[in-house]
């Protein structure tokens, strides 16, 4: 019997805290939330381990420090309304879920939506929302939003995802060519966006309008 417990919270101390991730709203999110449940079955004992997995349909689930990075830029402080693009597996929305008010993801392939959503369900979220739809339009009905994060690369930031964030509030995105991404952050202020380039990063495409082609 593996102890999940136990490779979580090594998974935290051995691939977060060393790497600088500090708020520790979001180490005790990742030391709770079950990564393995959303990875197949025949990769559950791979879940803790410091890298990306795939989730079907050609698409990945990020590596642990990644989704820490994500979460953390977002400075979720529990009131927030947040908006995911790129539901995958559900795992990012479940970690967004333990720091924030709600939760509204987008994913534009069916059966990952659907899988995740019944997830997400049998594990007790109640304050998520997820949609099939082509995210690179955002939520607008649901919006504006405090944070918003893009799991997907992106050619450049969607116009729409701006639009429907709040003054004060946080984007993050990896933008850049299909292979390879700079990990974005913008701040939406009076006087504009402010964007801060974090570090490379490799994502799978943002499919569709205001991203790529198939
Ligand atoms: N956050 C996910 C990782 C997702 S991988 C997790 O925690 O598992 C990126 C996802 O973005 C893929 O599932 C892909 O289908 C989705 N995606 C790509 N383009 C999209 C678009 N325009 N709208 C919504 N989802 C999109």
């Amino acid at each position: 019997m593996i102890d999940f417990e136990e490779l979580r919270n090594r998974m935290v101390d051995e691939q977060l805290i060393p790497r600088g991730i500090k708020a520790p709203r979001v180490l005790s999110a990742m030391r709770r939330v079950p990564r393995h449940l959303f990875v197949g079955e025949e990769l559950q004992s791979q879940a803790y381990g410091d890298y990306a997995l795939p989730i079907g349909e050609g698409q990945t689930l990020s590596q642990p420090y990644m989704v820490g990075v994500m979460t953390e830029a977002l400075e979720l402080q529990g009131h927030e309304r947040v908006l995911e693009i790129g539901t995958g597996s559900g795992y990012q929305a479940a970690v967004l879920a333990e720091l924030a008010w709600h939760v509204y993801s987008v994913e534009r392939i069916a059966t990952l939506t659907m899988r995740a959503k019944r997830l997400l369900e049998e594990l007790g979220y109640i304050n998520i929302s997820v949609k099939v739809f082509n995210g690179t339009l955002g939520w607008k009905e649901e919006g504006p939003y405090d944070g918003i994060i893009i799991t997907a690369g992106a050619p450049e930031i969607p116009a729409p995802l701006i639009e429907q964030l709040k003054e004060g509030g946080r984007l993050i995105i990896p933008v850049g060519d299909r292979y390879s991404q700079i990990l974005t952050r913008v701040v939406r202020t009076p006087e504009g966006v402010i964007t801060t380039p974090l570090f490379p990063c490799i994502f799978v495409p943002l499919i569709g309008e205001h991203g790529w082609e198939r």
